[in-house]
């Protein structure tokens, strides 16, 4: 069995999560390793879209340049109802986050902030596949195979950043039941027609509670995908890559992938949309982006969640080796500024997922967006997560919008 020398922080997990952790707790002088069961660069099935709120945490990395230049920009979205009618909306101008949205694919980004995290002073073990995690009073101790043989790493905390895969959690015994999950697939394609160059989300030729997309990574290259969304009491009726293949065959992508080929398989992945009930401690140990549920509930966008959680944890943690108070309490103050930061966007957003079942609602909640500047800005900032819901979305200012 080997042993690696004692860290202040173990990171089980380097995509966009754990390695924006491990940055900024390496900044602030702590020995961070960081443990991922895959060799870097590895791909992650994503829509590869960056929201407004995942560029400001990644304008901190100093990566903005590095991936405009290898991905696309763009400052507007478009929404397909399902009876066909569109709105299309811009990226707020705020002052806090950026006005626009990115898109690259996976391969780089998360490549980009882990060697971020390395140059900070991070240490990293690929191919380390953690199967085990002992939680003691005064540190944890992390076990995995690497290389055919199992392999002990002791840190005085450790952060779990393993995205939407359950099983070490499970092991571990912090979650407790599978929540309901979003399927989701996607595919890659080039030489494609008539690409709007922005991001297009689908209502339309899509079995409801699902949704697709097109998001352009260049002039005629894209991301397209669909997801699914689980509903408690019924039974999933499709895979995802069954509600993709339907969605290419709506008439208008149709025309627009007449010419254009497709690159490499159709992936499928589960995404965990559950924040508003999942776990975020354990002895010892932060939970960070989708390993804490972390994931818009409406959009399945959760790279913004990673970045924002990971930092957050980092934070966190850097007050506790400063303070040598390593006490459940310091545990909680996470959580609670966990709460604080995404719960009334994720409640609201959950909500209003409900009325994914219900085409009327979809198409009327369009025409509303469409005349009514207002409604359509602020729905915006509440969805992506800009403002706060449950600040923004008062009854009275509800019916101010809908009805002057
Ligand atoms: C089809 C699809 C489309 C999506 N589209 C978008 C989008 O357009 N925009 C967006 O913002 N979000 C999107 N998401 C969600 C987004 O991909 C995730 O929310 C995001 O990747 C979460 O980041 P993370 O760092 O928490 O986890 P991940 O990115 O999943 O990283 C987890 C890391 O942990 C490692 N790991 C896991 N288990 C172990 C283990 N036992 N031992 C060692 N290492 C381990 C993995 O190898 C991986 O590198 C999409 C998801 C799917 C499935």
């Amino acid at each position: 069995m080997n042993s690696v020398q004692q860290q202040d922080v173990i990171i089980i997990g380097a995509g966009p999560s754990g390695a924006t952790a491990a940055y900024f707790l390496a900044q602030a002088g702590l020995q961070v390793l960081l443990l991922d069961k895959a060799t870097f660069p590895r791909e992650k099935t994503c829509g590869d879209g960056l929201t407004p709120r995942a560029i400001g945490v990644l304008e901190e990395l100093g990566l903005v340049d590095d991936i405009r230049r290898e991905g696309c920009q763009m400052d507007e979205a478009t929404v397909f109802a399902p009876n066909g009618s569109k709105v299309t909306t811009q990226m707020p101008e705020r002052d806090d986050v950026p006005s626009m949205m990115l898109a690259i694919p996976r391969l780089k980004l998360d490549n980009l902030i882990l060697q971020k995290a390395l140059s900070a002073g991070a240490h990293l073990l690929e191919g380390f596949n953690v199967q085990d995690v002992e939680m003691q009073e005064n540190g944890v101790t992390v076990i995995g195979r690497q290389n055919g043989r199992t392999t002990r790493v002791h840190g005085r905390m450790g952060i779990i950043a393993v995205g939407a895969g359950m099983g070490l959690l499970k092991r571990l015994g912090i979650l407790k039941e599978t929540p309901l999950l979003t399927l989701a697939a996607r595919t890659y394609y080039e030489d494609i027609q008539d690409l709007s160059g922005r991001f297009e989300f689908y209502f339309e030729g899509i079995p409801l509670p699902g949704y697709g997309w097109i998001f352009p990574l260049s002039e005629t290259t894209a991301n397209i995908g669909a997801g699914i969304f689980e509903v408690r009491g019924r039974s999933r009726q499709q895979s995802a890559q069954a509600v993709l293949e339907q969605f290419i065959q709506l008439p208008k992508v149709k025309h627009m992938l007449a010419h254009a080929k497709q690159v490499g398989p159709v992936r499928g992945f589960p995404i965990r949309t559950d924040f508003a009930r999942a776990p975020t401690y354990a002895q010892n140990v932060l939970l960070v982006g989708e390993a804490a549920g972390l994931v818009n509930p409406l959009t399945g966008e959760g790279i913004d969640y990673a970045l924002e959680s990971g930092k957050m944890a980092a934070e966190q943690m850097i007050q506790m080796f400063a303070a040598a108070d390593f006490s459940v309490n310091q545990l909680q103050n996470y959580d609670k500024k966990l709460r604080d930061h995404f719960h009334s966007q994720v409640v609201f957003c959950e909500r209003i997922r409900d009325w994914y079942l219900h085409k009327p609602i979809i198409n009327r909640l369009v025409r509303v967006a469409q005349r009514r500047d207002q409604f359509r800005e602020l729905f915006t900032d509440i969805v992506l997560g800009n403002v706060a819901a449950k600040e923004a979305m008062n009854v009275k200012t509800v019916l101010q919008i809908l009805f002057t």
